[in-house]
């Protein structure tokens, strides 16, 4: 049987960042997953500032920038109106690419098997990962970064509870202008433009010489919305979004709409001796929040830089070792934001009552402040300022969204 100090079951986003870790740092690690190639996947698309500061921790930041596209500014639509044209930090990379980019860092000593693990036997001590090959490894320590796949976890004993099924979903599409070489803004986020649409926002952002647009809706998935979004995307855009167009101009989609639902779930029952879960395979977060990719990083920066070193230091992989990564104070703050703010984007876009109302316009109208101040001490040419709503129309427009 191989032995080795780790296994990392799934080479995702959180296995393949924790194999350049380990290795690196001079484990034995393997990490097993069925694809030698991540393949592409409608995921986390974009980066921001906060998620590249965590992955600066892991030392492998410098990689990944070099495959992203900076957008350097993104002009703000609420309720319709460009209301801020502000300088941005986000990264767009396609998933298979990030993944890709990091597995390319795995250092040699980190072995990569291309195969599925069947199931896990745990321990205080020794570690069994048995593979779809019919090989069998042992190690002290089983990382489970199998993301979505709960097979494994219940069998375990482990637990799945859901706290909101199909808390949000997001679709994925190429866009490009029709009666122009490109659009006039590098990137842009579109608010929408009433509750009722039931959006949480569309990000346009570039990769590459491309026009990626990630559109985040609370629906149902049978909703007959999402079907004409398949059939005609331009139409319904422009039905949940009527004023879309002045900002973007005429446009179309490229290529196939990807469609996708998240449901809002965390794990119990998993301070178990000998396995410790990271990123999707312990809870995952909202894609509209955009917090997913930082909570992967946020994981396993703490469990490879904190927690396995102090634990291979020492015989033996007790439940108490394993229930202090679970209980780092960093990671719980990280997990409780990420839940806190799918919540709270969620009533922002969609709750019709009067305090969500409010904070709506107060949203609005300190972002147009912050807009408008921005353009007068940087004005740029064809500034929001021309597109700035009166009183009267905000009062409207909020009326309208309620
Ligand atoms: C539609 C959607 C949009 C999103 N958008 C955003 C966003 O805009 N911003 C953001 O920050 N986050 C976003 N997220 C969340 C983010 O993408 C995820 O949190 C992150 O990708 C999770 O990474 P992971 O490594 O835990 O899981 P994954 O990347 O899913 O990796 C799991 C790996 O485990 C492997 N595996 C599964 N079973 C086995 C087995 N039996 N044996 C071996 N290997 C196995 C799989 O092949 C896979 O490679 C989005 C998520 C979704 C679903």
């Amino acid at each position: 049987m191989r032995s080795t100090d780790i296994v990392i079951v799934g080479g995702g986003l959180a296995g393949s960042l924790a194999a350049c870790m380990l290795g690196r740092d001079g484990f034995d690690v393997v990490m097993v997953d069925p694809h030698a190639v991540y393949p592409p996947d409608l995921r986390c698309e974009k980066l921001d500032g906060g998620q590249v500061k965590i992955l600066h921790k892991t030392g492998f930041a410098p990689s990944v920038l070099r495959a992203t596209t900076h957008d350097g500014e993104a002009w703000v639509a609420r309720f319709g109106h460009l209301i801020d044209k502000k300088p941005s930090d986000q990264q767009g990379i396609m998933y298979d690419t990030l993944v890709n980019t990091l597995r390319a860092e795995i250092p040699p000593r980190a072995e990569c098997i291309f195969a599925k693990v069947n199931a896990v036997y745990t321990s205080r001590y020794r570690q069994r990962v048995t593979l779809n090959t019919g090989e069998d490894i042992a190690a002290r320590l089983v990382v489970m970064a199998n993301g979505l796949n709960t097979g494994m976890r219940l069998a375990l004993g482990m637990k799945r509870e859901d706290l909101s099924p199909c808390h949000s979903i997001t679709a994925g599409f190429d866009i490009k202008p029709l009666d122009r070489a490109a659009f006039d803004f590098k990137a842009m986020t579109y608010y929408p433009e009433r509750a009722t649409d039931r959006m949480a926002y569309l990000s346009l952002f570039p990769i590459g010489s491309t026009m990626r647009a990630n559109l985040m809706v609370y629906r149902d998935m049978n909703d007959p919305w999402l079907r004409k979004l398949r059939l005609e995307p331009v139409a319904a855009l422009l039905e949940a979004m009527p004023n879309l167009g002045k900002l973007t101009g005429a446009f179309e989609t490229v290529g196939t709409i990807k469609i996708r639902p998240a449901d809002l779930y965390v794990t119990k029952r998993h301070q178990q001796p000998g396995v410790v879960l990271v990123g999707d395979a312990f809870s995952t977060s909202c894609p509209a929040a955009g917090t997913g990719a930082g909570k992967v990083f946020n994981d396993v920066e703490r469990l490879c830089n904190i927690h396995i070193p102090r634990w291979l230091s020492t015989p033996g992989m007790h439940e108490d070792k394993i229930t202090q990564f679970y209980a780092d104070p960093v990671k719980v703050a990280f997990d409780a934001e990420c839940l806190a703010k799918a919540y709270r984007l969620r009533s922002l876009s969609v709750d019709r009552s009067m305090p969500w109302q409010a904070r709506r316009l107060t949203k609005f109208v300190a972002r147009s402040c912050v807009g408008a101040l921005r353009q007068m001490a940087a004005p740029v040419a064809g500034g929001p300022s021309g597109h700035e709503p009166s009183a009267e129309q905000v009062r409207a427009e909020v009326r309208r969204s309620a």
